[in-house]
């Protein structure tokens, strides 16, 4: 009998209550038992529906206080010494959420991106200073509380020590093997402890085995492996892989374990491959990842049916495992309580409840026969139909003209010569100052955002109260001595929200949260049709803002790859095709600003670096089709009109050439926090076109004063040539209030004129 099983389940709840209860514990308004109370009870929630669906094997122990990289950490005794705490047993919230969020005395440990997902985990800190100990065996504690609340005989997960070990910091990449010697036993003894108490199947999760590891991660993984199977020879362990095909698949299949989970959404093409070369071994389960565990989307039932069969020729019926292909922490909860979408769309929705649903159904078909469930698996098939056939999905217009211009280039000369085209029509001094283009969002802005979406205040009462504002900012940034002003983005809530709902083919849920790190929770739009250009989105607010000021107003918009990466997206056209189709649209917005006189437009890619493939293979035609995607958007307006674009990241080194091919004239990206490496990357890579390093750290409120700005400028000017050189903040000021902005903005500009005498005293000399 073949039985379902998913990898893990979203912890936010279906109405956040798990966001609630942390941010309640957090501001003092929830004790801390009553957190653990109501942690428990959504905990036990979640299982209870897992039975009820009829999940064959349960995860458990993947939920978490805040994210399971950190429970890792804490659980292992990786407890950096800032944080207090160097006692024997469970780790106290404390510093628990110490190193999560930071403390008065103690700066949190960093956060970053899982993999290729939107999720942050928060990074250890293998300090050789630390003697990790076991602190509690937390994957035992979750699978006796099942048990015992419920019955459940669950799957405990854990992160596998070489995905561990990978991505933590603070140790020399010669010391791997150290750290694997030091965390070895405290893992064998979970691993004893669960086998003592009876448990029979655990899921190792080692998703870095996707990436292109290195020859000695082969032996490490002989090493850890072997040693756990000798150490627990009555536990099952399923290693765990998922978000691509597993690299080194010959090695891995050879591992002492019971188990192998492969992803068969995004690692489709590269594990079938695999299997099918090289066939799956005899005395192993396969954990077949069929249901994609990161889309959005229905499966087609009868399909993944087929697939599932083609795998049970590699590994027969009774070694199969119908599974996610990843964890559902990367969905939203259910698409039931949808109530504002059109129907064909919510019908197609399968969120993590439904994928429940989806795999229970799959294993059943596997066991009993495809006619058994032959009305579901039409079912299926039926609903994906319906929302083909949404006019949305098609606009031949879109597609032809996609088609034509997909090879474009852009009709503008090369920097060199628009370079002094620019300077003609511009006349900007040395060093010009901008922003990145929001100014604070402060209550007040939020109030009438909130009034006029209530319908309390109509479209003339609110668009009179953004020219207000504009026309404050506007003033303040004539009178702080800016060079290049912006409007402020003070109608916008988010970057790509904004956008997509003046899109064509977007649609809204009310309640698809996904966990984005800690208790922070994002709605991304659905992208479900054709994406296309309906309005003008931007010009009004921006024309306004430039009637008011003889310097120039730079447009603002979000780029293509940006779009795409912070929404879900249909399955049945590739990444690439949309990226090309939100480009198209937004070539018609960048057309539109520049027709109405707009000359400096602003296309912000903060999100490019994140959409690249975790293979190192692969990273080529991804930017490639990226950099298009930005060529597409930007490469029609004159070549006096100066376009912008605007990064917020810092680890350059490997994308300098594609950055350079996106052919921006100036590009402004974060570089205050990690000012020594970035400009470290531009003694090796010549970048000949303007760039604005960050000089200030928008995050902190912090008002930086000028000597600190004047010497990052200093800096800078070593490397890169003065004459492209632009200074601005690091990032958008939309969290910051305003008397700290305008007081950093002046200093700011301050420290452009010294650097600005400073130059002209030195071509002088
Ligand atoms: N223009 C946007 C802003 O200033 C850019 C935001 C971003 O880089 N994430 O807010
Ligand atoms: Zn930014």
């Amino acid at each position: 009998m073949a039985i379902g099983s998913v990898l893990g389940y979203p912890r936010i709840g279906a109405d956040r209550e798990w966001k609630k209860a942390l941010e309640a514990y957090w501001a003092g308004r929830l004790e801390e038992s009553q957190l653990h109370g109501v942690l428990r009870q959504i905990r036990l929630d979640h299982l209870r529906k897992l039975q009820e669906i009829g999940v064959g094997l349960i995860p458990v122990g993947d939920f978490s206080y805040y994210d399971q990289m950190l429970d890792t950490a804490a659980m292992l005794g990786v407890i950096p010494k800032r944080f207090g705490y160097e006692g024997r047993g469970a780790v106290p919230l404390s510093a628990y959420y110490g190193m999560a969020r930071g403390t008065k005395e103690a700066v949190a440990c960093e956060m970053t991106k899982w993999f290729n997902t939107n999720y942050h985990y928060i990074v250890p800190e293998l300090d050789r200073g630390i003697e990790p100990r076991l602190t509690e065996n937390k994957p035992l504690a979750a699978y006796r509380e099942a048990k015992e609340a419920l019955g459940i005989e669950g799957k405990p997960v854990l992160v596998g020590p070489l995905t561990f070990v990978k991505l933590s910091k603070g140790y020399e990449r010669s010391e791997t093997d150290v750290w694997l010697d030091r965390l070895l036993p405290l893992y064998v003894q979970v691993l004893q402890e669960l086998e003592r108490e009876g448990a029979v199947w655990i899921q190792i999760d080692e998703p870095i085995l996707v990436t292109d590891i290195e020859e000695e991660d082969v032996s490490r993984l002989r090493r850890i492996y072997g040693a756990f199977a000798s150490a627990a020879p009555g536990l099952k362990i399923m290693l765990q892989t998922y978000f691509e095909s597993v690299e080194r698949y010959r090695d891995v299949a050879a591992l002492p374990v019971s188990g192998i989970g492969l992803d068969f959404a995004q690692g489709l093409e590269g594990n079938l491959a695999s299997l099918r070369e090289y066939g799956f071994p005899e005395d192993k389960v396969l954990g077949a990842g069929v249901i994609d565990g990161r889309g959005i989307w229905k499966a087609p039932l009868r399909d993944r049916l087929r697939l599932l069969e083609e795998l049970a020729d590699a590994a027969d019926r009774d070694r199969l495992i119908v599974q996610s292909s990843c964890s559902l922490l990367h969905v939203p909860v259910t698409a039931a309580l949808e109530t504002r979408l059109p129907e064909e769309l919510k019908n197609a929705l399968a969120f993590a409840d439904e994928k429940l649903d989806e795999i229970v159904l799959l294993a059943r078909a596997l066991s009993l026969g495809e006619d058994k469930v032959a009305e579901e698996l039409e079912a299926a098939d039926h609903l994906i139909r319906e929302l083909g056939r949404l006019e949305e999905r098609y606009r031949a217009d879109v597609r032809e003209a996609v088609d034509a211009i997909r090879q474009e280039q852009g009709s503008r000369r090369p920097f060199a010569e628009r370079r002094g085209i620019q300077q003609e029509k511009w006349k900007l001094p040395l060093l010009p100052t901008t922003t990145i283009g929001s100014f604070p969002q402060t209550d007040e802005v939020r109030r009438a955002r909130r009034l006029w979406r209530k319908g309390e205040w109509d479209e003339d009462r609110y668009s009179e109260f953004i020219r207000g504002q504009i026309d404050e900012w506007i003033r303040l940034q004539e009178d702080i001595g800016l060079d290049v002003l912006v409007h402020g983005e003070f109608e916008r809530t988010d970057m790509v929200e904004f956008f997509g709902e003046k899109l064509a083919g977007f649609a809204f849920t009310s309640n698809g949260w996904v966990q984005s790190y800690g208790s922070r929770c994002v709605k991304p739009p659905i992208i479900y049709g054709d994406a296309a250009f309906r309005n003008p989105m931007t010009v009004g607010e921006t024309a306004y803002a430039q009637s008011r000021t003889d310097r120039p107003v730079k447009g603002m918009l979000t780029g293509p790859v940006t779009i795409l990466n912070w929404s879900f997206v249909r399955d049945d056209l590739s990444r690439e095709e949309i990226a090309f189709q939100l480009a198209y649209a937004l070539r018609q917005e960048v057309e539109a600003l520049e027709a109405a006189g707009i000359g400096m437009i602003q296309v912000d890619e903060p999100a490019v670096r994140e959409g690249l493939p975790l293979k190192e293979r692969q990273r080529g035609a991804y930017l490639d089709w990226a950099v298009r995607a930005f060529r597409i958007a930007t490469g029609t307006v004159r070549d006096e009109t100066q376009i912008h674009t605007h990064m917020c990241y810092c680890e350059f080194r490997d994308m300098l050439p594609a950055i350079e091919a996106m052919d921006a004239d100036v590009i402004s990206i974060e570089a205050s926090r990690s000012h020594g490496e970035l400009i470290g990357s531009f003694e090796t890579f010549a970048y000949r076109q303007g760039i604005g390093l960050g000089v200030y750290d928008i995050h902190s409120p912090r008002v930086p004063d000028v000597r600190e700005m004047a010497d990052m400028i200093d800096r800078a000017l070593r490397v890169l040539d003065p004459g492209l050189f632009w200074i601005n903040p690091d990032c958008g000021l939309k969290t910051r209030g305003r008397e700290e902005t305008v007081a950093a903005l002046r200093n700011m500009v301050k420290a452009a004129g010294e650097a600005r005498a400073k130059s002209s005293e030195e071509s002088q000399r």
